[in-house]
């Protein structure tokens, strides 16, 4: 515990303007608080070198285990407000507090009180918090690579320049993956006009010879037991192996989708119409034929729009079919998509095309060109999606005679008597409907991502061997779109390539990297003891009372990560380096077992019962709690008060890790003081989760239902506790978030029953 504390108050940045900083400074000095802070001082800048260096000599003379800053937001400055061991609370009067402040005309004033109760609050919490001592286990460094694919190939070449030593598994007798199926594969290179060779041979033949790459073909992984840096990876290749793993690269890719969706356009009934993943693979032997005679066709169509197949489904099975979230956007190279689960009720099927089914149908027209002398292709696209440099790539195809473009939707594919395929289009560039013959038509197909079919990992995990939720995320496996592209929901693991996304090989070759570095800094987070991500460099992990442990199992099975396991008895057995920190558990735990040295639940129960609430809410107004999300919520709040923006003066802010690590204890110590409501502010959840705990916001909202239902029983409106998603950039929304929350709860149902008690 922090019991020795300097207490700043800066007057710079309209703090003082606004504030009797000399008045706030009592607070603390004549307070109860007076004898846990030796140092009370205001200072006129305390960003300023010279007020820095005072407190470093404070810190010094006085002996002090912390200092509260009550000056800016913690999010900016933390650089300059460093003090080495020392531990430091942020008291965010700037932002939260003068910035935002609005009076009211009924309860006039309160900006001195608001600011009273954020400084009792920031050194309350500072008070109940303890240095954290990392644990530090000897780690494994080597990497494991899934997949010899282009992406596993570029990612174990990646980690072997690195220093690493890596295992690479590949379940076929033969490297290369789908790279090692195509003809060509678009630009890579300056001028970015024309398809290249892959690349693929020389990466086998550069990672058989690396001396740090061990490669295993015809090999699976039977288990992967342990955590970051302490992985013992078990594979089979004709006899099982045992490696000790620092960290895995999951390459996987991917697999074509069930090509049965494409009926509608004659596929399988129609001879001369495949997909593009089969014209590929012509090329690649040498003769692009018709499948009906074996003749090279004179004319080829490449069609993108499959919305024909949507339609068609949609008429039978509209629940199946109906395009409910279009995700993913794109395919993988030589496979374009359009769907990923057509048989599953999860189906989501594109209603546009992608970039890559855009890029594939121009390179497999360079190829009608580039290996059947006269024959003319044609590319019928409903959206032709050329991001970047590839325009150029788009352009050569335009300024080829022998290749016509031409946006269309197509209305029909049916087969002629002399086995030709008529295509019948409207909304083309011509300004008419239009019907081509062409010896031959190519499709797309989707892609789908092995995990969605494989357990791939095997892990020896309590929550099971896979990645949790796949069947949300069409089988893609992350943590974090927006903010985290190659994490998994397992530390450790990370996913490069179409596995991850549908991608380019250059997309995969900057993936494989990124992946790499990532696994990289895992096990050197893992080796210092901290948290790799996304509060990367945390030393902070739970700690559990287990005499106190009932062994409900609540926070195993809620952790986000699959961090904890357990004993025969249901007793938590934590894995530190799976742990991301978050405090789900902390959330999760009925009996308050878990805490972290410093984030726990005496803290922030501590810091609420901080704050002042008037008996009489006429006369002094009501006082509604935020628990505010760290990640998005907070910075929306900070940008919304930089921004001019203001809000109630009768709500107090109270920063939360996520959602996920709200206790229902501290909504009930709220309430039982006489706050009048409760208000949860975090990231959205859902398929479109943000959520930098992947699954915090969600269980925070299951859990304000039981909540909810505790306060009925008590005779409080459940309507008092309420959860709001708001995402980084929403920051114009949260004033009229508590705008809504204070009229329609606070100013409906009045004031608190129990206050007062
Ligand atoms: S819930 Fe979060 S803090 Fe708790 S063990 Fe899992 S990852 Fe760690
Ligand atoms: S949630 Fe709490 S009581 Fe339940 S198993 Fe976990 S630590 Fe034990």
């Amino acid at each position: 515990m922090a019991e020795k504390l300097g207490v700043y108050i800066c007057s710079g940045c309209d703090i003082g303007k606004s504030l009797d900083v000399d008045s706030l400074l009592d607070t603390v000095k004549k307070g109860k608080l007076a004898s846990i802070c030796p140092v009370v001082k205001k200072s006129a800048v305390l960003c300023s070198p010279d007020a820095v260096t005072e407190i470093e000599a404070d810190i010094k003379e006085a002996g002090l285990d912390g200092v509260v800053l009550c000056a800016c937001s913690p999010r900016v400055k933390w650089d300059i407000f460093q003090f080495g061991a020392t531990q430091v609370e942020r008291v965010n009067l700037r932002e939260q507090c003068v910035w935002s402040f609005r009076e009211d005309p009924k309860v006039p004033g309160l900006l001195p009180l608001m600011a009273q109760d954020y400084v009792k609050m920031g050194v309350m919490k500072l008070s109940k918090s303890r240095i954290p001592a990392p644990e530090v286990p000897e780690t494994n460094k080597t990497i494991l690579v899934l997949g010899g694919g282009f992406t596993g190939l570029t990612a174990a070449l990646e980690a072997a320049k690195l220093g690493k030593d890596v295992v690479l598994v590949e379940q076929a007798a033969t490297l290369g993956g789908k790279a090692a199926t195509m003809y060509k594969t678009f630009p890579m290179s300056h001028p970015y006009l024309k398809a290249e060779d892959t690349g693929i041979d020389q990466l086998i033949a550069d990672a058989t010879s690396n001396a740090k790459i061990k490669v295993l073909t015809s090999a699976n992984l039977v288990s992967l037991e342990g955590a970051p840096g302490l992985y013992t990876a078990t594979v089979n290749a004709g006899g099982e192996q045992q490696f000790a793993i620092g960290a895995v690269v999951l390459a996987t890719g991917w697999v074509p989708g069930d090509k049965g969706f494409l009926a509608p356009m004659g596929y399988g009934s129609i001879k001369n119409v495949v997909t593009a993943a089969e014209f590929e693979a012509m090329a690649k032997a040498g003769s692009i034929v018709r499948p009906s005679d074996g003749q090279a066709p004179a004319s080829v169509a490449f069609l993108t729009d499959v919305s024909l197949c949507t339609k068609g489904s949609t008429a039978g099975t509209a629940d199946v079919c109906a395009p409910v979230d279009p995700l993913p956007e794109k395919a993988a190279e030589g496979e374009p998509e359009v769907s990923a689960y057509p048989d599953k009720e999860s189906a989501k099927h594109l209603a546009y095309s992608s970039e890559l089914t855009s890029l594939v149908a121009l390179k497999q027209a360079g190829y009608v060109r580039e290996k059947l002398g006269q024959s003319v292709a044609f590319v019928l696209y409903d959206h032709m999606m050329v991001p970047g440099i590839n325009e150029r790539y788009y352009k050569a195809a335009q300024d080829d005679a022998g290749i016509m473009l031409s946006k269309a939707s197509i209305t029909a594919v049916t087969e002629d008597a002399d086995g030709g395929v008529i295509v019948a289009a409207k909304d083309t560039l011509l300004g008419a409907d239009i019907e081509i013959k062409a010896d031959l038509v190519v499709l797309p197909t989707a892609i789908v991502p092995v995990t969605a079919h494989e357990p791939t990992m095997n892990l020896v995990y309590r929550q099971g061997p896979g990645f949790p939720d796949l069947e949300l995320f069409d089988g893609f496996v992350d943590s974090n779109y927006i903010c985290f592209p190659y994490e998994t929901r397992r530390t450790g693991v990370y996913a490069a390539g179409c596995v991850r996304q549908p991608m380019t090989l250059a997309g995969a070759k900057e993936d494989a990297a990124g992946a790499v570095l990532k696994a990289v800094q895992c096990i050197g987070s893992a080796n210092r003891g901290v948290a790799v991500h996304p509060r990367s460099g945390d030393i902070s992990f739970p700690v559990f009372n287990f005499q106190r442990c009932t062994q409900c199992k609540r926070c195993t099975e809620e952790c986000p990560f699959g961090a904890l396991d357990d004993d025969e008895k249901g007793t938590p057995k934590p894995n530190p380096t799976r742990c991301r920190r978050c405090g789900t558990c902390m959330g999760a735990c009925p009996e308050r077992v878990i805490s972290f040295d410093n984030y726990n639940i005496d803290q922030i129960g501590s810091m609420i019962k901080e704050v002042y609430v008037p008996d009489d809410m006429v006369a002094g107004g009501p006082r509604v709690i935020v628990l505010v999300c760290e990640n998005d919520a907070y910075p929306a709040l900070d940008m919304a008060a930089f921004r001019g923006k203001s809000w109630s003066p009768f709500v107090r802010f109270v920063p939360v890790r996520c959602l996920g690590s709200v206790n229902a204890i501290w909504v009930a110590d709220a309430v039982s003081k006489g706050v009048d409501g409760v208000i949860m502010l975090g990231c959205k959840y859902g398929p479109d989760y943000q959520c930098h705990f992947v699954k915090g916001s969600e269980l925070c909202s299951r859990r304000k239902t039981n909540i909810a239902e505790s306060l009925g029983r008590l005779g409080v409106e459940a309507e008092r506790v309420e959860q709001y998603e708001v995402s980084i950039d929403e920051y114009d929304k949260v004033p009229a978030i508590i705008e809504r929350f204070m009229t329609e709860v606070i100013t409906k149902f009045g004031p608190n029953p129990f206050k007062g008690y």
